[in-house]
C-alpha cells in the first residue's frame, strides 16, 4: 500500500469545506503570536468555525476518535484513576469505563511520550486505554471545574426542602451567577460559579436525589414526571430572578440555576473598567446613523457593557428599543422585547425599525439576515448598539464581511468596535504584595515596546493571589473588565474598501494609536488589580 500521503492539516480542513482559505491565513497570522497553540485550538478559538463539525473533521483527518468533552460527558471520577497534576501536565481527561476499556481524551496527541505515561498509569489500573481527542479549551474547563473546591459546607442531612434552601441561600452570599445541581454515578454534586469559575461546594448523598430534585422541579413550576428537558423559574427569592433549565443525564436530571440579582445594578462604564477618558467615551459611543459593536467571547461580559452603554445614552427625549435573549435587566423608560422561541433579531428588528426608535440595541449580530437589517438600520438614521463574537475588535470586520455584508456597508455604517475580557481582581483581603520578577519585567518592557507603550515599572509592586475564606481560597474577587477600542475613522474606511486584510487594517489602527486588550490588561496589573498570571490566562501572550 502507498504510504499515507496526508496534506497539512489546514489544507485537508478546507478540502472537506469546514473552513475556508482565507480562515487558515487568519489561523496562521494568530499562531505567529501564539506559537505554542495548535491550528485546531485557533480555529476553534478564534470561532471560524462550527466547533463539532471541525473536530470531527480533525478525528477524520487524524484518524483518532473525537469527543466534544464537556462536563457532563465525564462519567467517573477522575482524581481516582490520574492525579490532577499529571491530568493538567498530559491535558489528559479519563471520563468512561466500559468493560475494562477507559476512555481518555487528551488535546494534545503529539507529545507522545505524555500519551503513553497516561495509558501506562491505566494500564496500571488494569484498564485498556482508549484515546480520544478534543480541543485544549474543553480539557481545561473540565479540568477547571475538578481543582476548585471551595471550603464551603451544606448541611447535607437536612431534608429535601431545606438542602435545596440551603444551597440557593448560600449561593447568593458568594455571589454565584450559577448554581450546577449534578446527579453522578454516587452523590449529587453541587457546584456554584463566581466570577465566571466553577467551584464544587458540595457532594450530597444519593439517596436525597428524589427528595432535591421533587423538591427543584416544585419551587420551578416544572412537570414532576416529565424527564425531557424543562425550563422554569424560582420567584420564592424577592431579590434575585431565578431561571432553571433541566436535562436528563444517565444518572439522574441534572439542573442549572442561573441567579440574576434584581434592581438597578448597572455599573457607569468606568466603573466597568472602561478607561477613564471622557473623550474616548464620547468618541466611542456619542454616535448616529451608524453601529457600534461590542465583540467577545461568550462569558466576557459584553450584555453588561451594552447596559451600561444605554444608560449612559439613556436620556427622556432619547427613544431606545432593544431586542434582546432574554431580558436581562428592566431599565425604565425603555421599550424592551424579549426573543422566544417563535421570534428571530431579524424578524423583531423589522417590527422595531417601523417604530422609529432613535437607538436600538440588538443583543447579538449572529446571522447574515440580523446583520443586513442592523446595517440599514443604521443606515437610516438610528444608532444601533449590538455584540458580535470575535476575538477582538479588528476582526469585526472580516466577520461582517463572512456574514456577506459588503465593503461598502461596513465602511459607512460601522462607527465603533469594542472588544472586552473580564479578569478577576485581586483579593482586598488576602493579597500578598511583592516585587516583580526579572522574568515578569521582561515580558512587560517586551509588550511595551511592541507598541509603542511606555510602562514605568520600577518602584511599582505586584502581588500574589493567596486565598482565603472570604475568595473561595481562590486569591481572586470580583472580575473587572479590559477593553480596546476601535474607532473607525476616514483612513481604515478607506482600508476596508479597499477590501485590505485584517492585517493592514490592525497595522493602520496603530499607527492611529488604537492599544489591544493586552496594553489595558497590562495596565490594570501595574495598578494592582489583578496578575499577569490572571491575564495571561485570558490573552496566553507567554
Ligand atoms: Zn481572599
Amino acid at each position: 500500500m502507498a504510504t499515507n500521503q496526508r496534506q497539512p492539516l489546514g489544507i485537508e480542513l478546507v478540502r472537506k469545506g469546514v473552513v475556508k482559505q482565507e480562515d487558515i491565513r487568519d489561523a496562521l497570522e494568530y499562531q505567529k503570536n501564539h506559537p505554542k497553540e495548535k491550528l485546531g485550538d485557533i480555529l476553534n478559538e478564534l470561532n471560524l468555525a462550527d466547533p463539532r463539525a471541525l473536530l470531527d473533521a480533525m478525528g477524520e483527518i487524524l484518524g483518532e476518535k473525537t469527543i466534544y468533552l464537556l462536563d457532563g460527558d465525564v462519567k467517573i471520577d477522575v482524581t481516582r484513576y490520574i492525579s490532577l497534576d499529571i491530568a493538567k501536565e498530559a491535558q489528559a481527561i479519563p471520563f468512561e469505563i466500559n468493560d475494562g476499556t477507559v476512555k481518555v481524551c487528551f488535546s494534545d496527541i503529539s507529545n507522545k511520550q505524555q500519551v503513553e505515561s497516561v495509558r501506562l498509569i491505566m494500564l496500571n489500573k488494569g484498564l485498556v486505554m482508549e484515546r480520544y481527542i478534543t480541543f485544549k479549551k474543553n480539557i481545561q474547563k473540565v479540568l477547571e471545574s475538578l481543582t476548585q473546591v471551595s471550603t464551603e459546607t451544606i448541611d447535607t442531612d437536612a431534608t429535601g426542602t431545606s438542602i435545596v434552601d440551603n444551597i440557593i441561600r448560600s449561593a447568593m452570599a458568594k455571589r454565584a451567577s450559577d448554581i450546577h445541581v449534578e446527579p453522578s454515578e454516587s452523590s449529587i454534586r453541587i457546584r456554584y460559579r463566581i466570577d465566571g469559575q466553577l467551584f464544587t461546594v458540595a457532594k450530597i448523598d444519593k439517596d436525597k436525589q428524589s427528595q432535591i430534585i421533587g423538591r427543584l422541579k416544585a419551587i420551578s413550576n416544572m412537570h414532576q414526571e416529565k424527564q425531557e428537558p424543562q425550563d422554569g423559574r424560582i420567584i420564592m427569592y424577592p431579590d434575585y430572578n431565578i431561571r432553571v433549565s433541566s436535562q436528563k443525564n444517565i444518572y439522574g436530571e441534572k439542573f442549572v440555576l442561573r441567579l440574576l440579582k434584581k434592581g438597578n445594578n448597572i455599573k457607569g462604564l468606568f466603573e466597568l473598567g472602561f478607561p477613564r477618558d471622557p473623550k474616548l467615551l464620547k468618541d466611542a459611543f456619542d454616535k448616529r446613523n451608524s453601529i457600534t459593536v461590542i465583540a467577545a467571547p461568550t462569558g466576557e461580559g459584553k450584555t453588561t457593557t451594552l447596559y451600561s452603554v444605554i444608560d449612559y445614552l439613556n436620556k427622556p427625549e432619547i427613544n431606545i428599543t432593544t431586542i434582546e435573549d432574554p431580558v436581562e435587566i428592566r431599565i425604565p423608560g425603555l421599550n424592551q422585547i424579549e426573543i422566544d422561541t417563535k421570534t428571530t433579531f431579524a424578524g423583531s428588528l423589522r417590527t422595531v425599525l417601523r417604530q422609529d426608535p432613535d437607538i436600538i440595541l440588538v443583543g447579538e449580530i449572529r446571522d447574515e439576515e440580523t446583520a443586513q437589517i442592523a446595517m440599514q438600520a443604521g443606515q437610516t438614521g438610528h444608532y444601533v448598539l449590538s455584540t458580535i463574537h470575535t476575538l477582538n475588535a479588528i476582526e469585526v470586520v472580516a466577520r461582517l464581511r463572512k456574514m456577506n455584508v459588503s465593503n461598502y456597508d461596513i465602511s459607512s455604517t460601522l462607527a465603533t468596535s469594542i472588544s472586552q475580557r473580564l479578569v478577576r481582581k485581586l483579593c482586598p483581603h488576602c493579597k500578598r504584595e511583592r516585587e516583580f520578577t526579572e522574568e515578569e519585567r521582561n515580558i512587560i518592557q517586551k509588550i511595551g515596546n511592541k507598541y509603542g507603550v511606555d510602562f514605568n515599572i520600577e518602584n511599582i509592586k505586584t502581588y500574589d493571589a493567596v486565598g482565603c475564606d472570604k475568595c473561595n481560597n481562590s486569591g481572586y474577587f470580583d472580575r473587572i473588565a479590559i477593553y480596546e477600542t476601535l474607532l473607525i475613522t476616514d483612513p481604515i474606511k478607506e482600508l476596508i474598501i479597499k477590501n485590505a486584510s485584517t492585517l493592514e487594517i490592525r497595522e493602520e489602527a496603530y499607527k492611529e494609536g488604537y492599544k489591544p486588550l493586552l496594553i489595558e490588561g497590562i495596565r490594570k496589573v501595574l495598578e494592582g488589580i489583578t496578575t499577569l498570571d490572571e491575564l495571561n490566562s485570558k490573552l496566553l501572550f507567554y
